[in-house]
């Protein structure tokens, strides 16, 4: 998009009611309905790589839903993120569910595809196994990446009975590929038992910090975010959130939950922090709504992703116009 366009918004709510209309994610315009989008939004609905709870497949659906509700401006950014650049959605990647190895490639193909029409991604999963074509497509644009990875856990294991491609996986995939920029990679929200201490040990040489759930309660949201800034720096960055990173009082429709995690309040808190870092794509993944009450998890999700593509829209806003 250039600069003079005025980006199409979502559906004006005082005239078709929030709970009508399109189902699109915040009710916006579909990609085939505007001519490039800045930012794209796109469901991956696949769960084959859990290791515990299926479901995860409706997670996109689900966070679409509850995305009903958000409003054009985010006072917690001081920005209205659906008029600073094109957001729409892409819909659906449709993977097979039976054949792992051919889903990942399949991501991995469409969002080379979306990437390669200058859209940056939000990507709805989907279990976490979708991080990894996701990441080998950004990498591809940008380069090494730095990553913020929140969830409670590591994802850096090796493999699950034998299988490479699996949700607690990604992260060390994309090592060993080359796709991260050692230097800058972190945990956040990290928390519950481990196979063994070994579990930390590799992770750490792989050059992941950790800021664990604890930490987040004892440092407080701005000791953290400051943590987080540093490592970054102006590396192009890839944001990865679990929802099983908030605790199951806040997200209780995940696959594998665990007690004591982060407060919606806190996740989103840290995210904001990280306005003015160039977010190149994100993923909200893990939702999984047969296991929710009340769409208190998609509404947490749907939040979630709303701050993320408002960091996204600012950083495109904010690169227009130094152009
Ligand atoms: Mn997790
Ligand atoms: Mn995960």
């Amino acid at each position: 998009m250039t600069s003079s366009d005025t980006p199409r918004g979502p559906v004006d709510s005082s005239r078709v009611p929030r709970y009508a209309g399109p189902a699109t994610f915040a009710r916006l315009p579909r990609l085939d309905e505007v001519a490039s989008a800045d930012v794209a939004v796109v469901g991956v609905p696949f769960d084959s790589g859990v290791s515990y709870r299926p479901g995860a497949r409706f997670g996109g659906n689900a966070v679409r839903e509850a995305s009903r509700l958000l409003r054009p401006y985010n006072p917690a950014q001081d920005a209205a993120p659906f008029a600073l650049a094109q957001v729409a959605d892409a819909g659906d990647i449709a993977v097979n569910p039976f054949d792992i190895q051919e889903a990942v490639d399949t991501v991995e193909n469409a969002a080379d595809e979306l990437l390669g029409t200058g859209a940056r991604l939000l990507t709805l999963g989907g279990d976490h196994t979708v991080a990894l074509p996701l990441l080998r497509a950004a990498a591809r644009r940008h380069g090494p990446l730095a990553l913020l990875h929140f969830d409670a856990h590591l994802d850096t294991w090796d493999t699950y009975f034998g299988a490479a491609y699996t949700h607690g996986t990604p992260f060390r995939r994309a090592f060993e590929e080359g796709l991260l920029d050692t230097s800058a990679l972190g945990h956040v929200g990290t928390r519950g038992p481990l196979y063994g201490k070994a579990d930390l040990d590799e992770d750490a040489r792989m050059g992941f910090g950790i800021v664990t759930a604890a930490d987040v309660y004892r440092q407080g949201v701005d000791e953290v975010v400051d943590r987080l800034r540093q490592r970054i720096g102006e590396r192009p960055l890839y944001v990865s959130v679990d929802i099983d990173v908030l605790d199951p009082a806040h997200a209780p429709g995940t696959g594998t939950p665990e007690a004591g995690g982060l407060t919606s309040r806190e996740l989103l808190e840290i995210l904001r922090g990280l306005a003015g870092h160039h977010v190149v794509s994100a993923d909200v993944v893990e939702v999984a709504p047969a296991y929710d009450h009340a769409e208190i998890t998609a509404v947490a999700a749907s939040h979630v992703a709303y701050d993320l593509v408002t960091l996204m829209t600012r950083d495109v806003a904010a690169r227009t116009a130094s152009d």
